[in-house]
């Protein structure tokens, strides 16, 4: 490169739908980057839970070198020994029987929502469409799954929203008794809520999703695409709960920084997805598929799996070590490596305000909504990793504080 690109060729250059701090990265090697100054940070933001082994793990380059040499890209005219590999390995590890490829967890909900839709058409009729979703759920940006999220912000302004979407009320059985009928399509949920603020669903939410699911012959849907590939300490978070659905997605941990998601179903469902209902150009892509079943054979082990919890539990206590110092935060709460800090009533609104120090003491956090500090590190992140950064978001946050 000729020169070296600035922040400020973002606001120049690029559609402005973004607004990224100030740094820009260079370099990442486990849980720790580099930016063009060559100053370090400690990464708790993990690329917002993609980089489930965090960057550069050997396992992962090694499987993208090799297939770099060997074979990129065919399209759906053919297939691809890793797209089988990975379709073989997802199956045999979860609920499902069947898989079906996309580039990211927007395209996978799609993917969901369609299915869902032809599979009632099909065995049901045309009456059967309604989707119920809930109230601060997040599905991806594509109009469809905008539309089911349950944040409006994200739909309005677009012109006419695809129908038949109804919006209950999350940890709510009542409000969906209240929407769901013979006309139901599918109930589609979150596990946890990740971008509506950290919010894991309780076992008889799930439960009873379930059972009415069944008991309309309706499709539950879980979009794994923020809960999946270990992020809760299982290879997928409805392995915690013990209620299984009809179809689930999953993203971004799935290609560990490599863009791929996949929708996994059963064999009484998938067979409405037939030859030309649905398809896309980079599905199951050799490279993306390569990396993908690196990753997912990685992490679904007793050594990645079983060190997320103990994980879990020192940032829960050095976050709650802090909060005893300054009470910012009203609650610390999440799964595995899925934190969320809910700010105090006093700084409501405010935890956008903690990212840019948190930077300039050396530490990549995140937020979800403006209430909920968020973070979502690598899956083998290392203790001393966990301990230093965390060091470092206490200055960040005892300089917020002294701010006011
Ligand atoms: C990130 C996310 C999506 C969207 O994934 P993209 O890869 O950005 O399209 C969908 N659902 C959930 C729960 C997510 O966290």
């Amino acid at each position: 490169m000729s020169y070296t690109p600035t922040r400020s060729d973002f606001d120049q250059y690029m559609v402005p739908n973004y607004a990224p701090q100030q740094v820009i990265p260079v370099r990442g090697e486990g849980s720790r980057l580099w930016d063009q100054q060559d100053r370090e940070y400690i990464d708790f933001a993990g690329g917002i839970a993609v980089n489930a082994l965090g960057h550069c793990h050997p396992v992962l380059v090694e499987a993208l070198k090799a297939q770099a040499d060997k074979l990129w890209h065919l399209s759906n005219v053919y297939t691809n020994e890793p797209a089988l590999a990975l379709a073989k390995s997802l199956v045999e590890r979860t609920f499902a029987d069947k898989a079906y490829f996309c580039s990211s967890g927007g395209e996978a909900n799609e993917a969901a929502l369609k299915l869902a839709r032809r599979w009632a058409h099909d065995t049901h009729g045309a009456h059967k469409d309604k989707i119920i979703s809930f109230r601060q759920s997040f599905h991806g940006r594509t109009f469809f799954t905008v539309s089911v999220g349950g944040q409006p912000k994200y739909s309005q302004g677009f012109g006419p929203v695809p129908g038949g979407i109804l919006h209950a009320e999350f940890n709510d059985l009542e409000s969906v008794r209240a929407l769901v009928g013979d006309d139901t399509c599918a109930i589609m949920v979150e596990p946890m809520q990740g971008e509506g603020g950290i919010v894991p669903a309780t076992p008889e939410f799930l439960q009873g999703l379930r059972d009415l699911c069944d008991a309309n012959d309706a499709l539950l849907i879980f979009d794994e695409v923020q809960t999946g590939v270990g992020r809760t300490g299982k290879l997928y978070a409805y392995m915690n709960y013990g209620v299984t659905p009809d179809i689930l997605t999953t993203a971004k941990s799935l290609g560990g920084g490599f863009p791929v998601g996949a929708m996994l179903t059963t064999d009484k469902v998938a067979p409405s997805l037939a030859i030309g209902t649905h398809g896309s150009t980079y599905g199951g892509n050799a490279l993306a598929s390569a990396v993908a079943l690196a990753a997912v054979e990685t992490i679904d082990t007793p050594e990645v799996l079983g060190g997320v919890e103990e994980r879990h539990a020192l940032f829960r206590e050095l976050l709650e070590a802090i909060n005893r110092k300054h009470g910012l935060f009203k609650e610390v709460r999440g799964m595995g490596l899925l934190i969320g800090a809910q700010m105090a009533d006093a700084w409501e609104g405010r935890a956008k305000d903690i990212l840019p120090l948190a930077i300039e003491e050396g530490v990549m956090a995140l937020i979800a909504g403006p209430n909920v500090l968020r973070m979502a590190p690598s899956l083998v992140i290392p203790e001393a990793d966990i301990r230093e950064g965390m060091a470092r978001l206490e200055r960040a946050i005892d300089r917020l504080v002294a701010q006011g």
